[in-house]
């Protein structure tokens, strides 16, 4: 198992929570025809290339190569230059390739830059009913892995990238789109984390959005709301180890590994990180209490209402777990392992600790609570991995307002809402390097049917060219945004 291949899920269930608040009546969907599209030929591109890269299985063992070669010849047989598309295996991993893509401005003011991952998890396909790999088109569905995380993105973003520069579209700054290696899995391979480190030049962006997180949500048919992630707690896992010099079953003394680990974890079940809102949570409960009622609504009024935290008001949100997770800190036990056979004092109990961090927290700091609150010198708290840590982007009203233009456009009366996500993408690398970055992606998803990484995997076809339509429409808006940076 890998530190971020996990994630993934936490990400997109983070970002599906603003969802789980929705009781009350949701807005009505407008009739799909409603909905502006890109142009026939356009479209006719986005399928193409979604459906070649969906077929190239570019799971973590087969690298990015495969993909990053089909976009390659898509960008270069229409319209793009060498010059203008940069094609960066990387060094120590040569099949795991990038490619960064830059349609030319005017130079006012610093690059705005997508981010667009290429790999998927891998896919049995004994677990699927349609050949993952295969794009198939069935139920009025594209079906296959990646058509959901992120492949639709992806082509979406070529798809609107070539559009801009059929059209002779010169925008005031740059637009990058850089699509990037091995996000699942991660670490060493990372693609925006090599490119930033080998290749900063290519990346120079004043502004970074990631379509990876932040979408618009459906529940019932229906559109809830649109979200926009600015912000993503940190992931990080510990492990508590406690030794001992063991000894025969038949002798049992009190000093005992794995009771010893078992009292510090009762301790740790009945602690609670302060409650804290920043000033992401804040804008995400004023826009949610519009669809409350009673308690939910004046509690989460009250927490909009100020960063000093109402411990009342943030004690009951709490109770769902789904709000408990954006109001502070957590740290919790998910495994544990002790002893070696039946008859012998254990020498040796560890547990494993997953904390998910606020972003203005640090991991040293969660580290020292934890050994603050299992009281417990002898028993060893250590790091077993995090990821890098992005603080958090402010949720700027520039950028919010360029997506609420967009999304006003397309889909007239859907909420824009700021979030923080409960897990980590890609935009901690660029948040980590002084970019700011927002998850925005243009595309819908069924909050009681979320495919990512599951099987069967599959994106609605008329959603799929809102998409594309909606993404040439952000690069528009945002490459001639004149407060971006
Ligand atoms: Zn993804």
């Amino acid at each position: 198992m890998t530190m971020t291949e996990r994630p993934r899920r936490a990400l997109r269930l983070g970002v599906s929570f603003a969802a789980l608040l929705w009781t009350g009546s949701a807005l009505a969907a407008p009739a799909p025809e409603a909905v502006p599209l890109p142009p026939q030929a356009n479209q006719t591109l986005a399928h193409d290339i979604f459906r070649d890269i969906v077929e190239v299985r570019s799971v973590h063992d087969a690298g990015t190569k495969g993909v990053a070669d089909i976009l390659v010849k898509y960008l270069k047989a229409n319209g793009f230059t060498d010059q203008e598309i940069s094609y960066v295996p990387e060094a120590k991993f040569p099949s795991q390739v990038n490619v960064v893509v830059r349609l030319k401005g005017k130079g006012e003011g610093k690059p705005v830059m997508w981010i667009c991952h290429m790999d998927v998890v891998d896919a049995k396909a004994d677990d699927w009913t349609v050949p993952p790999f295969k794009f198939t088109e069935k139920d009025g569905y594209y079906y296959g892995r990646g058509t959901s995380d992120m492949k639709d993105e992806d082509a979406a973003a070529a798809a609107s990238l070539i559009r801009l520069k059929q059209e002779g579209f010169v925008p005031d700054r740059d637009i990058i789109v850089a699509f990037t290696a091995d996000e699942e899995v991660g670490q060493d391979q990372d693609g925006p984390a090599y490119l930033l480190k080998n290749a900063p030049k290519l990346v120079d962006a004043g502004l970074v959005i990631d379509p990876d997180g932040g979408s618009g949500e459906i529940e019932n048919g229906k559109r809830l709301d649109f979200t926009v992630e600015t912000s993503q707690k940190t992931y990080v896992t510990y492990t508590m180890t406690v030794t001992n010099k063991g000894g025969h079953s038949s002798e049992p003394r009190p000093d005992n590994a794995i009771y010893e680990l078992a009292h510090a974890l009762v301790r740790l079940s009945k602690y609670q990180f302060p409650f804290r809102t920043n000033a992401t949570t804040r804008l995400y409960f004023k826009a949610v209490a519009a669809r409350q009622s009673g308690q939910t609504r004046a509690d989460m009024l009250t927490l909009a209402a100020s960063p000093k935290v109402n411990l009342k008001a943030a004690t009951r949100l709490a109770e769902d777990p789904a709000m408990n997770a954006v109001l502070h800190s957590t740290c919790v036990a998910t495994m544990l392992n002790a002893g070696v056979q039946e008859n012998a004092l254990p020498s040796r109990a560890v547990a494993t600790i997953q904390c998910r961090i606020m972003p203005d927290e640090t991991v040293d700091g969660t580290k020292a609570a934890l050994e603050k609150v299992i009281a417990d010198p002898a028993i060893k708290v250590a790091e077993l991995g995090f990821l890098t840590r992005g603080p958090a982007s402010p949720p700027d009203p520039q950028v919010l307002s360029s997506v609420t233009k967009v999304v006003d456009a397309m889909w007239p009366g859907v909420p824009v809402v700021p979030v923080m996500a409960a897990g980590a993408s890609d935009a901690l690398f660029t948040r980590d390097a002084g970019i700011p970055s927002y998850g925005v992606g243009g595309g819908w998803n069924d909050i009681h049917d979320i495919r990512m990484h599951g099987r069967d995997e599959r994106m609605k076809i008329g959603t799929y060219y809102q998409t594309v339509e909606f993404t040439y429409r952000l690069m528009k808006e945002l490459g001639d945004a004149p407060e971006v940076n």
